[in-house]
């Protein structure tokens, strides 16, 4: 990635204002939110309020998620920089920059092709050559490339899909919105062998995962 891009300014206090008040701490993280362009990730006339503390509209019905929710997803799997992480809902792109910045390569997901095209533009845009993008059903994972150290789903589930528990390293970390259609808990899994543990992280609100192990 080349940097620094325009608007660091607005960046700089995003981070301070909405993300490190808000308890993030990794300074990895603060880092890659500081330095990855949001705006480019945003169509126009959204892109004016990129640096504002909200979802804004991508197109095809989609969103790009709040920055606070970006940096607390990143967070919460503890990337370091040998991991390989999974994506489901690559939306915009812009999480999966975030990621590019802080493990050794990202698959992300997308089912919508024309919302796959534009998140490969923005990906190219900002030069994130780490990042894979599969056009599918996230749900099924990406047998591929795994086991992953970590895996973000970006889109609401009614419950984590078997086969992502599955395609998870040992001791790898999976956050993901878990819940109604409308309101979720932000939920962590990490696994153990068999096992997995649980943590909740409060409540949020995606648009839904829809496949064969989400929503219909
Ligand atoms: N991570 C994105 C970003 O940084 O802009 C935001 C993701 S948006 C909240 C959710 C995305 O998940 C949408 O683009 C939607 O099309 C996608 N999606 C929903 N179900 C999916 C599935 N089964 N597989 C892959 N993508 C899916």
């Amino acid at each position: 990635m080349t940097l620094p891009y325009p608007r660091s300014d607005e960046r700089r206090r995003m981070v301070d204002l909405q993300i490190a008040a808000r308890g993030i701490s990794d300074p990895r993280v603060l880092a890659a939110l500081r330095d990855v362009p949001r705006h480019i990730f945003v169509p126009s006339p959204y892109d004016r309020d990129a640096y504002a503390d909200t979802p804004l509209p991508i197109g095809n019905g989609q969103t790009i998620s709040q920055p606070y929710i970006v940096a607390l997803m990143t967070e919460l799997i503890r990337p370091t920089s040998m991991d390989i992480v999974l994506e489901i809902g690559a939306g915009s792109g812009y999480q999966a920059a975030i990621l590019s910045t802080l493990v050794r390569k990202v698959i992300t997901i997308e089912r919508i092709e024309k919302v796959a095209a534009h998140a490969h533009a923005n990906l190219v845009a900002v030069r994130a050559d780490n990042v894979e993008i599969i056009l599918g059903d996230g749900t099924l994972g990406y047998p591929p490339s795994a086991p992953y150290n970590g895996i973000i789903i970006t889109a609401a589930t009614p419950e984590i899909p078997d086969p992502l528990k599955a395609q998870l390293a040992e001791g790898g970390r999976l956050v993901a919105p878990v819940g109604g259609r409308s309101l979720q808990d932000l939920v962590v899994i990490e696994r153990h062998g068999d096992r997995f543990t649980e943590e909740h992280h409060g409540g949020v609100r995606f648009v839904p995962l829809i496949g064969k192990y989400g929503w219909e």
